[in-house]
């Protein structure tokens, strides 16, 4: 069979100098890196553990917290300590802004436990204070051997290099768009804060770059132009992504193009939750779009087909659910079960029309009796027909089926 077009797989990683951060290396050497956030008030150090170990366990390999207030800041001990009774050690992101010179002064512990500091260029203060204030916290990073992100955000960008850059802007003969100007500040902006951080004594490969949009054409723009001057790993993530269904396709359509074209080291979903729904969701997106462009797998991918009349009844829906939520509750530590393998397909389809096709190009693959079709659900391993499931107990006969194909 030929190769896939390199139009439609992801091409080879940018690449980049390889961070530590609290034992996770991030750059184009190792795989991209899932992280997420929590929304807690982390002056509650028992809520907000609680939501870290939540999002650790879903699969956040590094996690950002709020350090806004002395409270904040008290508190990471406490947080670090409880997850560490639970047995977890997932490096700890702060979240600096405005006044994260003061905090990580005042709080040598905390900033000692915490694995990275990210640092918005654009509200460390203005004037004169902005170097002083960004040289403090480079200082404590340097004091620590801790890794900075310098996370530029649009909404909160640094108003004395964009005024610079539209001022040589407006004396162009032909000026350019006034989001061109934006990008270049981001850009600029971040690399120039980058720069700054290596004179004060950081080293070139504690540092990683983030410059966040909450629009995707603009995210491409951003994160192509940074990526073509820079070989510092990125942190990729659209921000204010939306709510819902909304977030999940525009952080999908955001994030995809780059992944594809090898930019990002580490991402983020930034997703507003819904009322109920679990924090953890957008730690199961970011998962689930490194999962669809073959960057990474995290659990056994099942192919389903959408159902249709032939399907009628809620047998099917109710079987494809079983066997996603089983995949997705039990085999979460599938590759360190079963050393050696790394990749699984698992097709779970309404009838025989299309069914022992995919099966077939499935690992492990099964067809349910569509309606009027004989009762019975063939299910294919490697391509050759197995056996064939029929009675009540098809669900639960295919996932031991399942298991015992991986187990062999
Ligand atoms: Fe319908 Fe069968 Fe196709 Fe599924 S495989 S969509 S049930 S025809």
């Amino acid at each position: 069979m030929s190769q896939p077009s390199p139009l439609h797989r992801p091409s080879q990683r940018r690449q980049t100098v390889t961070a530590n951060v609290g034992g996770v290396l991030i750059g184009s050497g190792h795989p991209v890196v899932v992280q997420s956030m929590t929304n807690t008030d982390t002056a509650d150090a028992e809520a907000t553990a609680i939501q870290v170990a939540q999002l650790a366990r879903a699969g956040s390999e590094l996690v950002r917290i709020t350090v806004n207030t002395p409270q904040a800041a008290a508190a990471v001990p406490e947080i670090v300590g409880r997850l560490r009774e639970v047995g977890l050690e997932v490096p700890l992101v702060g979240d600096f802004h405005y006044n994260g010179h003061l905090l990580l002064r005042e709080f040598p512990e905390t900033a000692r436990l915490l694995a990275k500091y990210r640092i918005n260029p654009g509200n460390v203060g203005a004037g004169q204070h902005h170097d002083a204030n960004f040289a403090t916290m480079i200082g404590v990073a340097n004091e620590f051997g801790k890794p900075v992100r310098i996370g530029v955000n649009w909404g909160s960008l640094d108003q004395s290099v964009l005024a610079r850059l539209m001022d040589e802007n407006a004396r162009l003969s032909s000026p350019r768009s006034g989001t061109d100007v934006m990008i270049d500040a981001m850009v600029v902006s971040a690399l120039e804060s980058a720069r700054y951080a290596e004179k004060l004594g950081l080293a070139h490969d504690k540092i990683l770059i983030s410059v966040k949009v909450s629009s995707a054409p603009e995210l491409w723009q951003v994160y192509r132009q940074l990526a073509a001057e820079c070989d510092y790993p990125l942190h990729l993530g659209l921000t204010e992504a939306g709510m819902g269904m909304k977030g999940i396709v525009a952080s999908s359509v955001a994030l995809s193009p780059l992944l594809i074209d090898g930019i990002g080291d580490t991402i983020r979903v930034s997703l507003t939750p819904e009322p109920g729904a679990p924090r953890k969701l957008e730690v199961e997106v970011a998962q689930q779009i490194l999962q669809s462009l073959g960057l990474r797998q995290f659990l056994p991918q099942v192919t389903s087909c959408p159902g249709c009349g032939r399907t009628t009844s809620q047998f099917f829906q109710e079987l494809a659910q079983k066997i996603q939520d089983y995949i997705r509750d039990t085999m979460p530590d599938w590759k360190a079960r079963y050393p050696g393998v790394e990749d699984m397909q698992v097709a779970v389809m309404g009838c025989i029309v299309n069914g022992p096709g995919e099966s077939k190009h499935a690992n492990i693959g099964i067809s349910l009796p569509g309606t009027g079709e004989d009762p019975r659900a063939p299910v294919y391993q490697d391509g050759k027909l197995l056996t064939t499931l029929k009675g009540p107990r098809i669900a639960e006969d295919f996932q031991d089926l399942m298991e015992r194909y991986v187990e062999q």
